[in-house]
C-alpha cells in the first residue's frame, strides 16, 4: 500500500478515481472548491447532461457502478438533423443493437460517484479551495469556505481539478512544461425544450439531435423528464454570433424563426432561457508532461480539456481513472513509476482525441447535411457489415470500443480517404464497385493490423 492519496477536485474524475483507488485499499481524501450538489440546487450553464459511451461505462463497470448510473440514462441510437426547413434525416451511430451512446445527468452521474467514494471509505471536504502546491514542501495550498488560508501536508496529490486546474499552474511553474490552451471561436449556450402539453418528449428521444448550419449549430440530448437540453454552438463574433445577438430579445427571435424555425416552436421560453444561462467558452488544453515526480499528477480536463463535439472529455477522463488504477496495481508503491508510466502511456492518445474532437466540430456543424457525406457515412456502416473483422468506421471506434485514441485517429485518417475514393462520382450505395472495395480492403487490412501492433 502507499502513503495516503489527495485528490483534489470531486467532479467527475477526481471521485471515479477515488472510487476506484479507495475500492483497491488505498486511503484517500477528496478536496472540493464547491458545496455538496447532493444537498443544494445545481446552477445552470455547465452542460447538464452528456453522452457516455464505452470507454465510460467499462470504467463504472469496473467499479460496479454501471448498472446504477444506466438505471437514469437515455439510449441515443443516431443522429437526428434538421434541415432548416424541418426535414429531418437520421443516421444511425452503429451496426448492432447495443452500439448507441448514453444521454445521462452531469450531476445524477456525480452525486452517485460522490455516494460510492463516501462508501469505499473516501472522506470528501467540501468547500475547499486549492490554491496550489508547494512541491519542496510537499503542502498543498488551501483557502477554507470563510476565506481563511491554510496548508495540508501532502506526499500524493491527484489533481482532478479540471479545466481552470490550480494544480497545473503549480506543475507550470515548476518544471519546463510544454503548455496551450487554445480557445475556440464559438461559446454555447445551455436553452431548453421542456416535455410537451401530454408530459411526453417533443421530439425523438432516442437521438441526438443536430441543427447544422454551417458554421454554427444547435444540437439536443434528451432527458428522464422528458425535456431535452439543447446547447448552441455559436462564434462569439461575426454576422452570426452571441455578439451579433447581442442578449436583444428581438435579434434572438429573429435568428431562432430563420434558422431553428422547428426548434423554436418547442421551446416557449427561449428569450428567458437564452438571457439567463451563461455563455460558455470552450478550450483544448494541451500539456506535458503531466506530473512532477511521484507528487503530484494531473487527470482529466486538469491535464487534457478538450472540446465537446465528440462526446468524449468524460469519457476520455473516465478511461484515464481506469488506466491510472491500472497503473497502481502494476507499479504501486513505486509511486513516481506510477505517474510517469501512465503520463508516457497516455499522452499520444489525449492528443489524438483533442484532434478527433476538434475534427469532428467541422463535421457535425457542417458536413452532416452533406449529401456525399451521408453516403460516406452508410458506406462507412456498410463496410463493417461486409468486413467485421477488419473495418470497424472511425465514430465506432471511439466511441463503441476501447481502441486506443491515438490508433483511432490514424485509421479514422486512412478510412476518409478510402471512403472519398470509393464513393467519388457517385450518389448511391447500390452504384458501388465492390470488386474495388474488395482491393482497398486487403490494403486497409494490412494498415489495421500495423496499427494494432504498434
Ligand atoms: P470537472 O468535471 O470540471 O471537475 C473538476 C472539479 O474540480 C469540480 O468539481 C470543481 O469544482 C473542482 N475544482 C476546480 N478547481 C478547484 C480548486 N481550485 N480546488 C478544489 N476543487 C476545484 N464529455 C463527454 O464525455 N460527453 C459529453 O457529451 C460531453 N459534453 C460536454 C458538453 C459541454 C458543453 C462541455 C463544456 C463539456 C462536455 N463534456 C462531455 C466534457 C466533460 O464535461 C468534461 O470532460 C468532464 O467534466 C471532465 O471531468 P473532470 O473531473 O476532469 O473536470
Amino acid at each position: 500500500m502507499t502513503e495516503p492519496l489527495t485528490i483534489v477536485g470531486s467532479g467527475l474524475a477526481g471521485t471515479l478515481a477515488a472510487v476506484y483507488l479507495a475500492q483497491a485499499g488505498h486511503q484517500v481524501s477528496l478536496l472540493e472548491r464547491r458545496g455538496d450538489m447532493r444537498s443544494q440546487t445545481q446552477a445552470a450553464g455547465r452542460s447538464i447532461n452528456l453522452a457516455l459511451s464505452a470507454r465510460g461505462l467499462h470504467a463504472l463497470d469496473e467499479v460496479g457502478l454501471k448498472d446504477k448510473v444506466l438505471e437514469q440514462a437515455l439510449p441515443m441510437r443516431g443522429r437526428m438533423m434538421h434541415a432548416p426547413d424541418g426535414e429531418l434525416t437520421s443516421q444511425p451511430y452503429g451496426l448492432k443493437d447495443d452500439e448507441y451512446i448514453n444521454s445521462i445527468s452531469r450531476s445524477y452521474l456525480n452525486q452517485v460517484l460522490m455516494d460510492a467514494a463516501e462508501k469505499a471509505g473516501v472522506e470528501i471536504r467540501f468547500e475547499q479551495r486549492c490554491l496550489g502546491m508547494d512541491f519542496d514542501k510537499k503542502q498543498l495550498q488551501m483557502q477554507d469556505a470563510q476565506g481563511q488560508d491554510y496548508i495540508i501536508q501532502s506526499p500524493t496529490v491527484i489533481g482532478a481539478d479540471g479545466v481552470g486546474s490550480a494544480l497545473r499552474r503549480s506543475l507550470i511553474q515548476r518544471l519546463r512544461v510544454n503548455y496551450s490552451q487554445n480557445y475556440l471561436d464559438h461559446g454555447y449556450k445551455e436553452l431548453t425544450i421542456p416535455a410537451g402539453a401530454n408530459l411526453q418528449f417533443q421530439m425523438d428521444p432516442e437521438s441526438l439531435h443536430i441543427w447544422p448550419r454551417g458554421h454554427f449549430m444547435l444540437i439536443a440530448l434528451p432527458n428522464p423528464d422528458k425535456s431535452f437540453t439543447c446547447t448552441l454552438f455559436l462564434p462569439f463574433e461575426g454576422q452570426e454570433s452571441f455578439q451579433s445577438l447581442d442578449n436583444s430579445p428581438a435579434a434572438i427571435q429573429a435568428f431562432f424563426e430563420r434558422y431553428f424555425a422547428d426548434a423554436l416552436a418547442l421551446m416557449p421560453d427561449l428569450i428567458e432561457t437564452y438571457l439567463a444561462n451563461p455563455t460558455g467558452v470552450l478550450s483544448t488544453i494541451r500539456c506535458a508532461p503531466w506530473h512532477v515526480d511521484g507528487q503530484m499528477l494531473l487527470i482529466g480536463d486538469a491535464s487534457h480539456a478538450i472540446v465537446p463535439f465528440f462526446g468524449q472529455g468524460m469519457n476520455s477522463a473516465f478511461e484515464d481513472c481506469t488506466l491510472l488504477a491500472k497503473a497502481f496495481q502494476t507499479y504501486g508503491p513505486n509511486i513516481s513509476e506510477v505517474f510517469s508510466q501512465f503520463s508516457s502511456q497516455r499522452l499520444a492518445d489525449a492528443n489524438a482525441i483533442a484532434n478527433l474532437a476538434l475534427d469532428n466540430f467541422i463535421e457535425m456543424r457542417d458536413r452532416v447535411a452533406d449529401s456525399d457525406f451521408l453516403l460516406r457515412k452508410k458506406l462507412s456502416l456498410e463496410l463493417e457489415s461486409r468486413y467485421p473483422e477488419i473495418f470497424i468506421p472511425k465514430y465506432s471506434m471511439v466511441s463503441f470500443h476501447r481502441i486506443p485514441y491515438a490508433q483511432a485517429e490514424a485509421l479514422g485518417q486512412a478510412q476518409q480517404e478510402l471512403l472519398k475514393r470509393l464513393t467519388a462520382g457517385r450518389d448511391d450505395l447500390a452504384q458501388i464497385d465492390w470488386q474495388a472495395v474488395a482491393q482497398e480492403m486487403q490494403a486497409y487490412a494490412q494498415l489495421a493490423e500495423i496499427n494494432s501492433a504498434a
